[in-house]
């Protein structure tokens, strides 16, 4: 049993930390909105007053935060956990943020004796809440065991992807797969739907075809072949079309870093935040497909 600071308990945040409670770790958690730490007290958790006050006196810190300011403010703030948690404690960011970002708290945590892995997670709120995420885990070999045990109780596929910033790197690069297959997937719907092809008629095909791609075969955008995806649920999020946008982003800005040419990473983001623009926010990212008909 460790003793543990969680700090972020938000949509993801909350059920990642209630299931550490359910491990038998012995978790206060701290958030900028009172009323989620006394839901999370419901649940079983102490309560901490203050970001200084849920790293002092811990054997590890999580954060759940919404970007990149919020975890350097947390981090490196004049009150922040470097400021608080002591020499040796371990630090796990699971937050989707700029690689930049990642690697310039990791630099500060290391330079304070503190070990630190970023964790950014992919599986949503239905799989923070099932302790079924994925995470993908950038830091030292050390440290990625070091965290391995408390990862477990809130996931169950855990990668380690290399040095620090390498878990943001994966996710984004992951994400930026998933937006553009995704749009391709919904053109070919689209132009199936003009040319008079029955939508199973193509899911049949290419399932089975070269045409084959998860956005496809697991989460298909128009209803009837996959009876469970949001499409069949006028577009619930699953995953948010805001949330997409998000990545698409922090993609094109780590490719204009590294000078690395996506192109259609660039046209993905641009699509994503017209559909933004037109109230879609909180569609899940399938309904995409409504943009591409001209009816968003
Ligand atoms: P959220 O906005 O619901 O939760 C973030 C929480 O952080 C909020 O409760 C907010 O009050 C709190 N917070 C902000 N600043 C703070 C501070 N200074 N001190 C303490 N608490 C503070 O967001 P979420 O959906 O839980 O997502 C969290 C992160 O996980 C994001 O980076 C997101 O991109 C990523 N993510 C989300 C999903 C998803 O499906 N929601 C999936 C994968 C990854």
């Amino acid at each position: 049993m460790s003793a543990i600071g969680f700090i972020g308990l938000g949509n993801m945040g909350s059920h990642m930390a209630a299931n550490l409670v359910k491990a038998g770790h012995d978790v206060k958690g701290f958030d900028v909105v009172t009323s989620n730490v006394d839901t999370f007290v419901s649940a079983g958790g102490s309560a901490s007053g203050s970001v200084g006050e849920a790293s002092a006196g811990v054997d590890m810190v999580i954060t759940m935060l919404p970007a990149g300011k919020h975890v350097r403010d947390v981090y490196t703030g004049s009150d922040g956990i470097l400021a608080h948690a002591a020499p040796g404690t371990l630090l796990i960011d699971s937050s989707t943020i700029d690689v930049a970002s990642a690697r310039a708290v990791a630099d500060a945590a290391h330079k304070a004796d503190m070990h630190m892995i970023d964790a950014p997670v992919s599986g949503g709120v239905g799989g923070a809440e099932a302790g079924t995420l994925t995470f993908m885990v950038g830091g030292s070999d050390e440290t990625f065991e070091k965290a391995r045990p408390v990862l477990e109780a809130m996931g169950k596929n855990i990668f380690h992807a290399g040095g620090a910033g390498n878990g943001q790197a994966a996710k984004i690069c992951n994400n930026m797969i998933l937006g553009i297959s995704m749009i391709g997937v919904c053109e070919a719907f689209v132009l199936a739907e003009q040319l008079g092809l029955d939508h199973q008629k193509l899911f049949d095909i290419s399932s089975t075809a070269s045409g084959q791609c998860w956005s496809l075969t697991t989460y298909c955008p128009v209803p009837g072949p996959i009876p469970t995806t949001p499409a069949n649920s006028g577009y619930k999020p699953g995953f948010s079309a805001g949330m997409m946008l998000k990545d698409l982003k922090l993609a094109q800005e780590a490719a204009q870093a590294s000078d690395a040419a996506t192109p259609l990473g660039a046209q993905a983001a641009a699509i994503y935040a017209l559909f933004d623009a037109a109230g879609h926010t909180d569609t899940d990212f399938s309904g995409i497909i409504k943009l591409l008909r001209g009816k968003a």
